[in-house]
């Protein structure tokens, strides 16, 4: 038996039939683009998330970039501005603030979170200091409450990037409710995935979400009629349809990672191997499992020879990447020393009992 890292035909073949339904449905309906489909995803991913508001986008990576885009046409943000994000992200995280000439500020996580850790934000500040884009990394929240306190303090808006963290929530109250504003993407491999590119971002300032309804569509809601030097970044009828099927899923599918995620931490024994940190059940929704070890290429040697695949989430911090030669001498050695140290099981929702119990055996082993 081999375990594959995540099985995304298996993921959606629970929902095939209705997948396909959907699909036939925009076909024979003839509108593709910014219609009814858009209009009922919309309202019930907001209504997922707590929140008033959700705009479909193109993709996660826009959905930040438009937020921050937005909040420099209201006047929030201007070029220069400093916004702290988490060292140890995804490098879209980065892009979204690079993109709109706003310079990154890059904080350290906590060791065991891996998470922005909220401690030390106040010494990263400056006069310039104007947003915190924290990251939910591998699906667990960041420390909401105590972020959302320092923001309040010091009058800075708070972006969430919660790509990787559909409903995972601290005192019932879920990601993309808790900041000024949130990005999700749907991509396929998400916890919550479209069939090709989507995102999509999530507000209660009604104001916000107008501007953002006129960037996504070339700066004009009214046809013909620009307000903003606008993009093209619209989610399509046919990816809305799929996620109005798959949020139906979404929660048993989540309860299924938790569940393996239990068993894992319970199950795995091996003391080379550092396990994550979880605050509450609910707070995660384990996007990934990521576990850290100092052996990690003799580890992944093991499991490839027990024929589980692992992936490494990420190998490259972005102030490392050639795309950043510019923080290339900053030295962050705690994100530094996770790169090199974590490594990703698989934590598919359809995987069996009988997987899951490779994968300890085959770690235990190491
Ligand atoms: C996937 C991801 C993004 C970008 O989403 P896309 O839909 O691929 O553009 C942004 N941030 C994080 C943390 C992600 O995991």
């Amino acid at each position: 038996m081999s375990v594959s890292f995540l099985d995304l035909k298996s993921v959606n073949n629970e929902m095939n039939a209705e997948l396909k339904e959907a699909c036939a449905r925009v076909i024979d309906s003839g509108w593709y683009i910014s219609g009814s489909e858009l209009k009922t995803f919309e309202k019930s991913f907001a209504d997922y998330c707590g929140a008033k508001y959700c705009l479909g986008v193109a993709n996660g990576l826009d959905a930040l970039t438009l937020t921050l885009r937005a909040w420099k046409e209201m006047g929030k943000l201007k070029d220069g501005d400093e916004v702290i994000v988490p060292a140890n992200t995804y490098i879209a995280s980065v892009l979204a603030v690079t993109e709109n000439k706003l310079v990154p500020v890059f904080v350290e996580p906590d060791e065991r979170t891996y998470n922005l850790d909220p401690k030390l934000i106040k010494d990263k500040m400056t006069s310039k200091t104007k947003a915190i884009l924290p990251v939910h990394l591998y699906g667990q929240l960041a420390a909401m409450p105590e972020i959302m306190k320092i923001a309040q303090d010091h009058g800075l808006l708070v972006l969430e990037d919660s790509a990787q963290a559909h409903g995972a929530s601290i005192d019932g109250k879920r990601a993309g409710n808790w900041g000024d504003a949130s990005g999700f993407s749907f991509y396929p491999g998400k916890n919550l995935g479209a069939l090709g590119d989507a995102g999509a971002m999530t507000t209660n300032d009604g104001n916000l979400a107008d501007v953002i309804d006129h960037l996504r569509n070339y700066g004009s809601k009214i046809k013909y009629k620009n307000e903003f030097k606008g993009v093209n970044s619209r989610l399509d009828e046919i990816q809305a349809a799929m996620l109005s099927v798959k949020l139906k899923y979404l929660m048993a599918q989540t309860e299924r990672r938790r569940d393996i995620a239990e068993t894992y931490m319970k199950g795995i024994t091996n003391s080379q191997i550092l396990l994550p940190k979880v605050e509450a059940r609910e707070n995660h929704v384990w996007h990934l499992f990521v576990v850290r070890t100092a052996n990690r290429e003799k580890l992944v040697e093991h499991l490839t020879k027990n024929q589980i695949q692992t992936l490494i989430h990420y190998p490259i911090p972005p102030h490392k990447q050639a795309a950043y030669k510019e923080y290339y001498d900053l030295s962050i050695p705690l994100t530094e020393k996770i790169h090199q140290e974590v490594l990703s099981l698989p934590i598919g929702p359809t995987m069996s009992e009988a997987e899951v119990q490779l994968v300890i055996q085959a770690v235990n082993s190491f």
